[in-house]
């Protein structure tokens, strides 16, 4: 069984909880990079949020393929979420949860290995 870890923005208005990742994304992407998260993904359901709805906020950009939510009080982005869509190359890629890694608490993440994207380039 996969140990199930902590994390929360940093005012705690924002808290969610998943399975450990077992590798984190880092990607060069403008959000990405200019927001400075460390990706972890999950399946839909595989993540329990508790969420404080009036200081969450939403940001979308470019072809608007995914949504990501931000603490307002504190500032840290908190998850991303996308539906489901299909590659330009053909390939099918299910909706999905993105958490930022960073706020996991009591979880090393020098401790997994990590994965480079180049989204820069590729997106
Ligand atoms: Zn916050």
């Amino acid at each position: 069984m996969t140990d199930r870890v902590r994390g929360s923005c940093h005012c705690g208005a924002q808290r969610f909880s998943a399975p450990a990742p077992e590798i984190v994304t880092h990607c060069n992407c403008s959000t990405c990079s200019k927001r400075g998260t460390v990706a972890a993904y999950y399946a839909l359901g595989e993540v329990e949020f508790t969420l404080t709805p009036e200081t969450l906020a939403d940001y979308q950009w470019g072809d608007r393929m995914m949504t990501f939510h931000h603490c307002m009080t504190c500032g840290c982005p908190v998850f991303a979420d996308s539906d489901a869509w299909t590659t330009d190359g053909g390939e099918e890629r299910p909706a999905r949860i993105t958490l930022n890694a960073r706020l996991f608490d009591d979880f090393d993440l020098d401790a997994v290995p990590v994965r480079h994207v180049d989204g820069r380039t590729d997106w």
